[in-house]
């Protein structure tokens, strides 16, 4: 944890997200546990090793179409060529049970074994059969085309996918193809959410006069339910320090990470620092972005000698969800062993000014829509401050004005980060 103590990480300063970011992911190293899964249990899950291909798919040259296959050394270029057709027909899943010879051609169907020496396939549909003869046109066909090579799609003794991957649909599908069913992973990354304060109650609890309903707990469960980790839900904390230190030591145990929301921005009571300074090497930050000032990282010790890694987000819904996705969500996929899988960004014109000091990175909310001429325009969603979380519900995207970035005029270029992809 060197990398926190020296300048410009030094307490009092405003750090730019950029050196935040780095921080983070320079102090932190994946999780070493595995486990072994059935194949259709491991969508969503991170890869432990490469898997290496141990056939080749396809295992034959085969048609990638219904036709007549044959040699191409047979083709004419100064005029039609003309084949006579021999068979049996070579079905999907069965071998070739004849030989086809010089001027010959066999009726193949999509999928079917290529027969020995014959290598380029014409689709029924170009060609005419009549009399026992398949006629092609000169200049239809390349010498080779419509045949699947052996290989071509998976090399035996190739790696098929790196470790790190995180498994989707087609990753499943193309594991299957070899013949595996079952995947080591790494085991599910645990982490430890809680909200804290006095004013929160939890839904199906009366509303008590001054209170607000924990909103934080539920967007923060959505967004780690996207990244595949397994949470600990630890609930409510009220502002006492008992309980928040029963609570973190309870988190600590059980987790890699502990995510937090509120009670780390100024005027908060200092024990909630003073508990979690007392529990590792947490560097509270003054982070140089809007929403989103407060934010604390580092190492928590438990007791055996564990640790985990405290995240403690802003109290403010809009802040707490988005230093989620600018801190928290890269951090917990590289601990979890995943290859780095940043955010879906694109430029958009904004369609309206936006007034922007530089010497902060501002996280506003927008509505991105395909513009008149091409490309994408954005506008905002109204309100933006920190506490209005239906300026989340009614954008698509964040737009992300840069640390050194002045104002934004009409028509200019802005980065945005679709909220489709922050998975
Ligand atoms: P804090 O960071 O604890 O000072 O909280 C900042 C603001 O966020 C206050 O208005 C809190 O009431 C609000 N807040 C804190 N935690 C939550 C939460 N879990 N859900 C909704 N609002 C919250
Ligand atoms: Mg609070």
């Amino acid at each position: 944890m060197a990398e926190l103590g020296p300048s410009p990480l030094a307490a009092g300063n405003e750090l730019p997200v950029a050196v935040a970011r780095r921080a983070i992911a320079d102090a932190l190293r994946p999780i070493s546990g595995r486990e072994t899964v059935p194949l259709m249990a491991a969508l969503g899950r991170v890869l432990a090793e490469d898997v290496v291909s141990p056939i080749d798919v396809p295992a034959h040259d085969n048609s990638a179409m219904d036709g007549y296959a044959f040699r191409s050394a047979d083709l004419r270029a100064d005029g039609p060529t003309c084949l006579a057709v021999t068979g049996p027909t070579v079905l999907a899943g069965m071998l070739p049970a004849a030989a086809v010879g010089t001027g010959q051609c066999v009726r193949i169907m999509t999928g079917a074994v290529m027969p020995a020496g014959l290598d380029t396939v014409v689709p029924q549909e170009l060609c005419e059969v009549a009399g026992g003869l398949v006629t092609m046109a000169p200049g239809l066909l390349r010498a080779g085309e419509n045949r699947r090579k052996q290989g071509e799609d998976l090399a035996r003794g190739k790696p098929a996918l790196a470790a790190g991957r995180v498994l989707g649909p087609a990753e499943l599908g193309l594991v299957a193809s070899l013949g595996i069913a079952e995947l080591g992973v790494v085991r599910r990354l645990r982490v430890a959410l809680f909200s804290t304060g006095n004013e929160l109650r939890t839904l199906g609890q009366a509303l008590d006069e001054g209170c607000i309903y924990d909103s934080n707990r539920y967007s923060l469960m959505g967004a780690l339910a996207r990244l595949g980790v397994e949470v600990i839900d630890l609930g409510l904390v009220p502002d006492d320090p008992v309980r928040l230190a029963a609570t973190l030591d309870e988190a600590i145990a059980s987790a890699d990470v502990v995510l937090t929301s509120g009670g780390v921005s100024v005027g908060d009571a200092d024990y909630t620092k003073d508990l979690l300074a007392s529990r590792g090497e947490v560097a509270f930050w003054k982070v140089a972005m809007r929403p989103g000032r407060p934010f604390a990282f580092g190492p928590l010790h438990g007791a055996n000698g564990k640790t985990a890694w405290l995240f403690a987000l802003p109290g403010n819904p809009v802040a707490a969800l988005v230093t989620f996705y600018v801190f928290a969500r890269d951090a917990l996929l590289a601990l979890a062993g995943a290859q780095p899988r940043p955010l879906p960004a694109l430029k958009a014109r904004s369609v309206a000014a936006i007034r922007k000091r530089p010497g902060r990175s501002e996280f506003q909310r927008g509505i991105v829509s395909p513009a008149a001429g091409g490309g994408w325009e954005v506008r905002l969603t109204g309100a933006q401050g920190a506490g209005i979380l239906r300026s989340m519900t009614e954008a698509n995207a964040l737009v992300v004005l840069q640390h050194d970035q002045g104002s934004v005029a009409v028509g200019d270029e802005v980065e945005v980060w679709l909220f489709d992809g922050l998975a």
